[in-house]
């Protein structure tokens, strides 16, 4: 018979929101275990230098940053387990989760920071240069630097995806916007940047039929205009998608309730509750806004605090 693990507080994810709820939650003494999730470090791990997290003047890498905010929810004893939770069960006072080797988990408090995933046009040539790491991406601002005085595509109307155009266009010496629709999904003033910078072409109604690459890097892309079925090639080593994020929130829907795109609903503004008492969110997994380390940070924060909260007034 399996046994059944009992905890006072359960994080699930291991970005900045994870990390920070561990920190809290540990010096809180609710003796906190993590489950790091399938990308232990979450995003920023994909991430080159992280200029805009305050406290580092010089900057740093998303991996160090990482490993540093691991050290630090180590120091106040976190118990930080590899390994993630496969299904869910909020119905009753106890919260119990599974992990995917089959492990119980009832615990009193759950914080959910499972962040967010970028998404991927999904086309075959696309996913083999992105696991080839052959030159496609979801992270201008990330990987960019790579592609220095090279020509680049990008695919995306939305606001992240004229604010990485813009990024890119300062590195590279040509930017080839693909916009599926005859206009732009983002706000009046990031489109009209983006037409407004010489080396940027956007290309309305157009599709990416195709990856094209030598087998190792990306060298550009087949695509079509979806009204005149023309077919063109673009050349380019590097193949940006910004096409929005999915939060990482499909074990929780049953019991949580999302908005109509998947993020976790605040049951309480300026709180990190969920609709399920005892269960709380942070980071990307309920922000489509911002996405910021710093903000994922300041809401794993909240959740700690707010489950501690919780536990006082079950106990008192
Ligand atoms: P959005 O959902 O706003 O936009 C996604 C874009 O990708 C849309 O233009 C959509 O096209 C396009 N798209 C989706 N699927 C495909 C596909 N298969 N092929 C081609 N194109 C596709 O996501 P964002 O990440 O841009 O923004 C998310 C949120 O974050 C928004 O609320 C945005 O305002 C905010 N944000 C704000 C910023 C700022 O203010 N500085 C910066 C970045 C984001 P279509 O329009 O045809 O649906």
């Amino acid at each position: 018979m399996s046994t059944i693990e009992h905890l006072e507080c359960l994080i699930i994810g291991s970005g900045p929101a994870g990390y920070t709820a561990a920190i809290y939650a540990a010096r809180a003494d609710m003796k906190p275990v993590m489950y790091q999730g399938l990308q232990p470090g979450g995003q920023l791990t994909t991430t080159n230098e992280v200029e805009n997290f305050p406290g580092y003047p010089q900057g740093v890498t998303g991996p160090e940053m990482m490993m540093q905010l691991e050290e630090q929810a180590k120091r106040f004893d976190t118990d930080i387990r590899s390994g993630f939770i496969t299904k869910v069960d909020f119905s009753g006072d106890i919260h119990k989760c599974w992990t995917e080797n089959g492990t119980e988990i009832h615990a009193e408090t759950v914080i959910i920071s499972t962040g967010a995933s970028a998404k991927y046009l999904g086309l075959e040539s696309e996913q083999k240069y992105l696991k080839l790491g052959g030159g496609v991406s979801a992270c201008a601002v990330c990987d960019g630097f790579f592609y220095r005085n090279q020509e680049t595509i990008i695919v995306g109307a939305g606001d992240s995806a004229c604010e990485e155009a813009h990024y890119l266009s300062k590195l590279c010496t040509k930017v080839t916007m693909l916009v599926r629709r005859d206009e732009f999904r983002a706000s009046k003033i990031m489109a009209e940047r983006v037409m407004k910078t010489p080396n940027i072409e956007i290309l309305f109604n157009t599709e990416t039929l195709e990856v094209l690459g030598d087998g190792q890097l990306v060298t550009g892309a087949r695509v079509q205009n979806i009204q005149t079925k023309e077919e063109r090639t673009i050349p380019a080593t590097g193949f940006f998608v910004a096409i929005g994020h999915q939060p990482n929130t499909e074990i929780f829907k049953d019991f949580i309730d999302l908005d109509e795109t998947g993020y976790i609903k605040y049951e309480q503004p300026g709180s990190s509750k969920t609709n399920v008492p005892g269960v709380f969110v942070a980071g990307d997994a309920a922000d489509r806004t911002y996405r910021q380390a710093i903000t994922a940070a300041g809401t794993g924060c909240m959740a700690a605090l707010d489950a501690e909260r919780y536990l006082a007034a079950k106990h008192s």
